[in-house]
């Protein structure tokens, strides 16, 4: 499932290979993926627009037009971007707007879970996960009794993450997801952000979220890579979650 990392990958290639081309003609026939919209709504006020920036926040991403109007991407669990790619792979395409110049831009996503939708509200999204600052993060991460997993999972909290990034991230930090959020000091909080950062750039890096050092690791009987002990298995905020007892000490 697309997490933060994936999503900037897919804002960069919207970036290097989207901007700057006019757009012809609009497939928007899908009504579950474009809603509310009707079809031809989207394509009516695309159509002959040129994209103009590609920003993302979180998993959110939206693309700005040279027309005023904001066209809003979301992956959902499986989809991707893809742009000026041969006919061959099209079956799964959801939507797809064609450029002045021959090229092309699809939502290619299997499972039908994206969505596309015009000028997005944002108002519900927090703070980008990589970017959140200090003060903020303290604020918005540290209360409530909810385990400290659900909490940074909790799109309106802090934006991005999602299971697997989860489970590397507080691993990375030494911290148990059980840990209730509000019990973590200034220190810890601090600790948290500086290695949910790290643990996000390098995924965004090397390709996706697959890439961190738990991540192979995640499976029953699996140990931890870093001391050898056994992981636990539990559902924490409705996700299965693997944790190293040793080395993230908290409840349980
Ligand atoms: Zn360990």
């Amino acid at each position: 499932m697309p997490e933060l990392p994936e999503v900037e990958r897919a804002r960069a290639a919207l970036e290097k290979g989207a901007l700057g081309r006019r757009i012809t003609a609009v497939d928007d026939a899908d009504t579950w993926v474009c809603r509310p919209h009707a079809p031809g709504e989207i394509a009516d006020a695309l159509t002959g627009a040129t994209l103009t920036v590609a920003h993302r926040r979180g998993k959110a991403m939206w693309v700005e037009t040279d027309r005023g109007v904001v066209l809003g991407l979301h992956l959902g669990m499986a989809g991707r971007i893809a742009v000026d790619e041969p006919p061959a792979d099209r079956a799964w395409d959801r939507f797809s707007v064609q450029f002045e110049d021959g090229g092309r831009l699809a939502l290619h996503d299997r499972r039908r879970l994206g969505r596309v939708v015009l000028d997005p509200d944002l108002d519900r999204v927090g703070p980008d996960a990589a970017e959140v600052g200090r003060d903020e993060f303290r604020e918005r991460v540290g209360r409530g009794s909810a385990p400290l997993k659900a909490r940074i999972m909790d799109q309106g909290t802090i934006a991005g993450v999602g299971n697997l990034l989860a489970d590397e991230t507080l691993w990375k930090a030494g911290l148990s997801p059980l840990l209730p959020a509000g019990d973590l000091d200034d220190d810890q909080l601090d600790h948290l952000r500086r290695v949910l950062r790290r643990a996000t750039r390098s995924a965004i890096r090397k390709g996706g979220v697959h890439t961190g050092d738990l991540i192979p690791h995640r499976s029953r009987g699996g140990t931890c890579p870093r001391c050898g002990a056994e992981l636990r298995r539990d559902t924490v905020g409705g996700r299965t979650t693997y944790w190293c007892p040793a080395d993230q000490p908290g409840p349980g």
